[in-house]
């Protein structure tokens, strides 16, 4: 199951799990769409992988399935892995 993180580790932006602009890698490194397509270019700074759109879980689910309150912020990551 996705944690479901609560905010982008390179700005802390608040993420809720309703959010459309949440993008994640296949480890769940979590990110919000500005810095996935600005700062990133579409890649994971992590490990590499590409960062795709996070599934919005249904309300009605999120009571049984909570999602993470484990906050990652890593503002030193957040720069193009390509970058010279
Ligand atoms: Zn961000
Ligand atoms: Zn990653």
């Amino acid at each position: 199951m996705l944690e479901l993180r609560p905010g982008c580790e390179c700005c802390d932006r608040d993420l809720p799990p309703d959010s459309p602009d949440a993008r994640i890698c296949s480890f769940e490194c979590t990110f919000c769409r500005e810095c996935a397509e600005a700062k990133l270019g579409g890649h994971c700074p992590n490990c590499g992988g590409e960062l795709v759109a996070r599934p919005r879980r249904p309300a009605e689910k999120l009571a049984a399935n909570p999602p993470s309150t484990r906050r990652v912020y890593k503002p030193q990551g957040c720069v193009q892995a390509t970058q010279p």
